[in-house]
């Protein structure tokens, strides 16, 4: 029944098909998106990892032999030998007359989701078959923004000196004080999996000054949000011989370039996501607003009666998105609400710290370290942390640790703000929340 893929092998891309090809054969690979009998006429949706292009068979055009064996159903495995013609009505203005087709794999007569685009699936049906659910065009199109973005970023950082370090995801001890980490049975000992790569980056400054990693994080946060995952990607980056002063002004260069590229290589999937005139190209500087002129303008505008030292509530945050719809940042967070590892201004009420916030969402926390042992160790005691277990990570300031800052940023919440996600699990393609470990 099912044909064997033999010799064949594609010789394009859907997305290769251009009108130069007229007349040409050529072989595509991929999955029956839509398939229409019209009794003497049939035709085939392909769909492959760019797209999607018609196959158009038409009893006496095509041989009675290729007509009568397809029979296709949603998502069947195909390939096609066929030849390139011109036709207005086609989408793209091309369709492929075959000569041969190869049933390489079937499917159930009723799919769990629905893939021909007529209809959206619950979110967590869709997660629960994302195999199949991640062929969808929007899927596409995010995994397509996604991977623009992360080489967007290398891009930007190896221009301006930028070495890519890898750290450890399994760590001995506690990086922040202990809470969201999730425990692993390491051999006979306990280990956690790691919740940032802040200690290992901050050393790192001090051996190749600027560094940054793309990876993922773990975070055991029991918050059901459409903006909160357990298991996160995120960039770090870590410069030495710099303040936040340099930082804010690295990261919004970052997030021009970034969303500029996207533009330039990546309009046909924002389209897709009805996001290309939202998705735009920042103008920086961004504003920047101390933590208590926000407070400020939360309390007056909106009736909240937030008290210097309170983290921002999600509520508060939402009516500041409605006002501050861009991207801006907050700076000069109360050094009571940060971890240790944060510089105290020169009035240590205030630190050096700073969110980078798109309109309600936080997308970066970052701000100057603290690059003296004594005052780290000062700093640990100070927040209830035992410089004790912390041993290892302090020797690194034995040997010359420079001044140094830097910024940690929530990759799944960029990609969301980017393709206007609703949901932070559709920015991943095997999301772990609380809820779901599988697939
Ligand atoms: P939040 O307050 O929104 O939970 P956070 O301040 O705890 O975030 P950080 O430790 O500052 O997070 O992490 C750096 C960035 O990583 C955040 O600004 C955010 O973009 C992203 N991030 C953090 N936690 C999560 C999570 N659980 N799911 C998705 N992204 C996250
Ligand atoms: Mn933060």
């Amino acid at each position: 029944m099912l044909d064997e893929l033999g010799d064949w092998r594609k010789t394009h891309y859907t997305k290769d098909i251009t009108p130069e090809l007229v007349d040409r054969e050529i072989i595509l690979g991929g999955w029956v998106r839509n398939y229409r009998n019209l009794g003497g006429l049939k035709f085939i949706s392909l769909q492959d990892k760019y797209g999607e292009r018609q196959i158009t068979l038409k009893r006496g055009v095509v041989s009675d032999d290729v007509f009568d064996n397809t029979k296709f159903g949603y998502q069947y495995c195909i390939m096609v030998r066929g030849i390139v013609k011109a036709f207005n009505e086609a989408p793209g203005g091309i369709e492929i007359i075959p000569s041969e087709i190869k049933l390489l794999n079937k499917t159930p007569d009723k799919l769990p989701i629905d893939m021909t685009g007529e209809t959206v699936s619950e979110l967590d049906l869709r997660l629960n078959h994302r195999a199949l659910d991640l062929r969808s065009l929007k899927n596409q199109a995010i995994v397509e923004i996604r991977g623009e973005l992360l080489r967007a970023i290398r891009k930007f950082l190896f221009k301006r000196d930028f070495t890519e370090i890898t750290t450890p995801k399994i760590i001995g001890s506690a990086t922040e004080g202990g809470t969201e980490l999730f425990p692993i049975i390491y051999f006979e000992k306990e280990a956690f999996l790691t919740q940032s790569a802040q200690l290992y980056k901050e050393q790192l400054s001090g051996v190749y000054e600027k560094v940054f990693e793309i990876s993922d994080c773990f975070r055991a946060e029991k918050s059901r949000t459409k903006r909160h995952l357990c298991e996160i990607f995120t960039l770090d980056v870590e410069m030495a011989f710099v303040t936040m002063k340099d930082v804010l002004e690295l990261l919004e260069e970052l997030v021009y370039n970034a969303i500029k590229d996207i533009r330039e290589n990546k309009m046909g999937a924002l389209k897709y996501l009805e996001m290309e005139n939202k998705t735009v190209v920042p103008e920086v500087s961004f504003p920047r607003y101390k933590y208590e002129e926000i407070i400020e303008l939360i309390n007056n505008k909106n009736g909240f009666n937030l008290e210097f030292g309170e983290d921002i509530p999600t509520e508060a945050y939402r009516r500041l998105g409605d006002e501050l719809s861009g991207y801006y940042y907050i700076t000069h967070w109360p050094m009571s609400i940060k971890p240790f590892y944060i510089m105290a201004s020169k009035n240590p009420k205030y630190s050096e710290s700073f969110d980078l916030q798109k309109g309600m969402l936080e997308l970066t926390s970052g701000g100057t370290r603290v690059h003296n042992k004594e005052q780290l160790m000062k700093a640990l005691e100070e927040k209830g942390l035992n410089p004790l277990s912390f041993k290892s990570h302090l020797t690194a300031y034995d040997y010359g640790m420079p001044p140094h800052a830097g910024l940690g940023l929530g990759i799944d919440r960029w990609v969301s703000i980017i393709c206007g996600l609703d949901d932070i699990r559709e920015a991943v393609m095997y999301p772990r929340t609380p809820d779901r470990l599988t697939p």
